[in-house]
């Protein structure tokens, strides 16, 4: 029987999921999901001064929203102290592990000397054979090997050799008791029965000291996947300078969650040229040896026009919840056909939700904001006489569909020999207040025969109203 594939998530909770971090988190739910196999969460929070609840349930919504549904977990590393302790005592017990009392003076005193000899800084093994017991602020150190290399084989970068010699003798417990994250790393693994390790690659240089205490542990070491990084344009380690980093921010500028799955997958991973993938077509496509060695470049206008497709391609409805939270506050959204018109309008033109929100505001306006420059060359005396009488001719058009409005509006302008630009505009700004919309014949449409009688009728008292001014 082959195993099951178990891969997992371990965020620490220190702060927002990280357009990073998720990237990481799906590639390992894409490839434990592509092998039928199972997707583990595990919060990392032995940290006890930076970890907080708030940011675990950050991490937990983000990943909610991105759709990476965990299938055991959330488990919580503090909780599992004891039996990393347990861990630490056998290693002790059989002389792999020992206490270690040097003070932070004396550390530095070793680091400074080894860099002032040109060495690489290590710790110097004063502890080692001293067979110490546990006293007050002691730490435990794992004991490294002296000899021989260890081989990450890593399923994305190939085989990285490291001198087990240059590997220093970890801290494997700290002086309060907590396991540090390389310990406590590897027994959650190993115990969780993890078979493929997939993260971000600052985590390389950990993983031969990890695979040594997997060994010393005597557990199965796992397949190892280490993800490229993101870089921002200017190739720096991506970072607020370079705009939102955190994921949820991304769902709050209006972005939907398949547009930036789509987008995180494309980062680092490709399929021939294809640049949409659904979900259900990522699972059966995801491999790990299509995963990118070099680190990937964020650009933020690839992630707009994926938007804008997804924005495209959603169903009205869909779009309807998704606009609820985003609506200007004095949106009137209580008729729900008028505001699916006014969705399906708006969503081939639009960016994002965000986007569509500002845009929307002219339909659910009482009264239409005309631009100033738009008012001033479009809303003029000249064109008064036409505006009243489409006003008194619109309540007659039966047939008040996109069809019917264009053949009526071409009607008008023929029968007095006008070119329609002529009265476009001016009808564009009564109706939206802007010289840019959508069509205006679907503007028409959405807001209604009423509405566009009162909002020409407002746009003729204007004109009139300047006039006498
Ligand atoms: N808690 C670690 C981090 O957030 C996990 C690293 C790992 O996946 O091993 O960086």
């Amino acid at each position: 029987m082959t195993e099951k594939i178990r891969t997992r998530f371990a965020p620490s909770p220190t702060g927002f999921l990280h357009i990073g971090g998720a990237r990481t988190a799906l590639f390992s739910w894409l490839f434990a999901r592509h092998n039928g196999g199972e997707f583990v969460l595990r919060i990392e929070d032995t940290d006890q001064v930076r970890s907080t609840d708030e940011s675990t349930k950050a991490i937990l919504d983000a990943m909610t929203w991105l759709g990476l549904t965990w299938d055991e977990g959330p488990y919580f590393q503090a909780q599992r102290v004891d039996l990393h302790r347990e861990m630490v005592q056998k290693l002790i017990t059989e002389g792999k592990a020992y206490y270690c009392t040097c003070t932070a003076e004396e550390l530095e005193a070793n680091r400074k000397q080894a860099l002032a000899t040109g060495k690489k800084p290590k710790y110097d093994g004063k502890c080692r054979n001293k067979n110490l017991t546990k006293s007050a602020g002691s730490v435990v150190r794992f004991r490294g090997v002296d000899t021989g290399i260890t081989i990450v084989e890593d399923l994305i970068k190939g085989n990285i050799t490291f001198n087990n010699e240059e590997l220093d003798d970890l801290i494997i417990e700290r002086g309060d008791g907590y396991p540090t994250y390389n310990f406590a790393v590897v027994v959650d693994d190993a115990l969780m029965n993890i078979t493929h390790v997939i993260r971000g690659d600052d985590h390389v240089n950990n993983t031969p000291r990890q695979i040594l205490m997997y060994q010393a542990l005597g557990f199965t070491v796992p397949k190892f996947a280490h993800v490229p990084m993101i870089l921002g344009s200017d190739k720096a380690r991506l970072s607020k300078r370079h705009g939102a980093t955190s994921v949820m921010a991304y769902k709050e500028m209006g972005f939907l969650p398949e547009a930036v799955v789509n987008y995180l997958v494309r980062l680092s991973w490709a399929h021939g040229d294809q640049e949409i993938f659904s979900l259900s077509e990522l699972i059966e496509l995801f491999a790990l040896d299509a995963v990118g060695k070099s680190p990937a470049v964020f650009n933020p206008e690839k992630l707009l026009w994926l938007n804008a497709h997804y924005i495209k391609e959603s169903s009205p409805e869909r779009l309807m919840e998704e606009m609820k939270p985003l609506w200007p506050a004095d949106a009137k959204t209580d008729d729900a056909a008028f505001t699916k018109k006014i969705i399906v309008d708006l969503q081939p033109r639009v960016k994002t939700l965000v986007e569509m929100a500002t845009m929307a505001n002219f339909y659910f306006a009482d009264q239409v904001q005309y631009e100033e420059q738009a008012a001033q060359k479009f809303l003029v005396p000249d064109v008064t006489a036409y505006l009243q009488t489409m006003v008194a001719v619109i309540p007659a058009v039966e047939n008040f569909s996109k069809d019917g409005i264009e053949e009526f509006l071409k009607a008008f302008t023929q029968e007095r020999d006008i070119k329609f630009k002529v009265i476009a505009q001016p009808l564009r700004v009564a109706l939206t207040g802007k010289t840019v919309s959508p069509g205006i014949d679907e503007v028409m449409v959405t807001l209604g025969k009423d509405r566009v009688v009162r909002r020409i009728n407002a746009a003729i008292a204007y004109i009139e109203k300047n006039i006498s001014s």
